[in-house]
């Protein structure tokens, strides 16, 4: 009798499978748009220059590997929150904010799902409907019950404000609601500033607590511009969590470099905060590794390195957003008559396009297009090689 004979099959991750469908696929001309994550031009996952000369200093110095401290590297986190808060923050300068560098984006939603349980083991959690698919199952596995406020609007391939706010003014004090704070995953439809300054009246009058991931700053368009919502919070005097990734905007997917910061209400408030979420730290995976942050840390303290990776960054927001140019373009040419423009106004690397489930299945089995079925397209892996065969594709099956 085994221990683990009542353990049942969980389904796949339908993202991962069709990952796997797609390297299976025998035809030569086929595009996988289903990933998460940036291609150059041929179609390659970058190396950025930045993170390789910071990784040939690593070497050179023959630095050896001890324990970090449990929220990571001092320098790390500093440039994490100049990142989100701006160089001459006042509120950075007030103590009142900590860090934690933390195992990618996904990590620092983690922890601070782990801390909340702990703060407000009441509340419930509300997503996006539709957010990206680890929001719910990290929440909940945290033990929270998470829910969804209306965001997308399918009609108009917007965003439904008036369902989003009205839904956000109905929930019970302190519920913790969770906002992409820049290039939403998986619509890319962002709400506009001036829908962000309701947004932050409702959550501050409503005394909600506001969990800003922010995956793919740098990406919309710009550092300092994508980081104008955790700003807007902040100017609100806001108590709040922000979860930072880098794996997108380094490239450094695999060294998962992340950052989990809270902003409090005093400095002393900040030192028993921190010290709680060490605990949750020390209990879940002791301390942090070395290497990715260390090479984050490196390019985001040396002024060299800094500019090269903001050129770099830059470089790669440019070519998403030419991609979406000359896909709608390339659409038009094939002769679609629907108005693809709204893609022009999506940001980030993705892009909700409206293709429903039986067109995105047609897509695959016909022209060797492989989407997500809810018809999420990577505009990061397109590129000037592929980019003719998908409108193709996407006119045929439109047609
Ligand atoms: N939040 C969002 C919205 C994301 O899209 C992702 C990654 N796809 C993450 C968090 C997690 O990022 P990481 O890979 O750094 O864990």
């Amino acid at each position: 009798h085994s221990l683990f004979e009542s353990v049942e099959l969980a389904p796949r991750d339908p993202i991962l499978g069709l990952n796997e469908q797609y390297n299976a696929d025998t035809r030569a001309g086929k595009v996988n748009l289903g990933v998460g994550v940036y291609y150059d031009d041929q179609g390659r996952l970058p190396l950025l220059q930045a993170v390789r000369k910071a990784e040939m200093a690593r070497i050179e110095a023959a630095a050896a590997r001890g324990y970090l401290p449990i929220e990571g590297i001092p320098g790390y986190n500093k440039a994490a929150q100049t990142l989100l808060f701006g160089q001459g923050s006042e509120l950075l300068a007030s103590g009142r904010v900590l860090t934690a560098q933390s195992l990618g984006g996904t990590g620092a939603l983690k922890i601070g799902a782990d801390f909340l349980k702990q703060l407000l083991p009441e509340s419930k959690v509300v997503i996006s409907d539709p957010s990206w698919e680890n929001h719910r199952a990290l929440f909940e596995r945290a033990g929270f019950t998470v829910d969804t406020y209306p965001y997308y609007d399918a009609e108009s391939h917007g965003l439904n404000f008036s369902g989003m706010l009205q839904s956000l003014q109905a929930l019970p004090p302190q519920t913790i609601v969770l906002f992409h704070a820049c290039c939403h995953n998986p619509t890319g439809v962002d709400p506009t500033f001036e829908q962000w300054q309701q947004i932050v009246e409702v959550v501050k009058a409503k005394n909600l607590v506001p969990f800003l991931d922010i995956a793919y700053q740098g990406f919309g368009d710009g550092l300092e511009e994508d980081a104008s919502v955790v700003r807007l919070f902040a100017q609100h005097d806001l108590t709040m969590l922000i979860s930072s990734s880098f794996s997108k905007s380094f490239s450094l997917y695999g060294e998962r470099v992340g950052a989990l910061t809270l902003v409090s209400s005093s400095k002393e408030e900040s030192t028993r905060v921190l010290s709680q979420l060490k605990r949750v730290i020390r209990t879940n995976y002791s301390n942090p590794p070395t290497h990715g942050g260390t090479v984050v840390s490196t390019i985001l303290n040396t002024p060299e390195l800094y500019t090269l990776w903001t050129e770099e960054l830059a470089g790669m927001r440019d070519r998403i957003r030419a991609m979406r140019t000359q896909l709608v373009q390339k659409l038009k040419d094939h002769g679609i008559q629907q108005d693809f423009d709204f893609v022009l106004k999506q940001r980030g690397m993705f892009s909700y396009s409206g293709l429903t489930a039986a067109q995105v299945d047609r897509l695959r089995d016909e022209y060797g297009v492989y989407a997500v079925s809810s018809g999420r397209i990577c505009v990061a892996a397109l590129n000037s090689g592929n980019l003719d065969h998908v409108a193709a594709s996407i006119a045929k099956v439109l047609a």
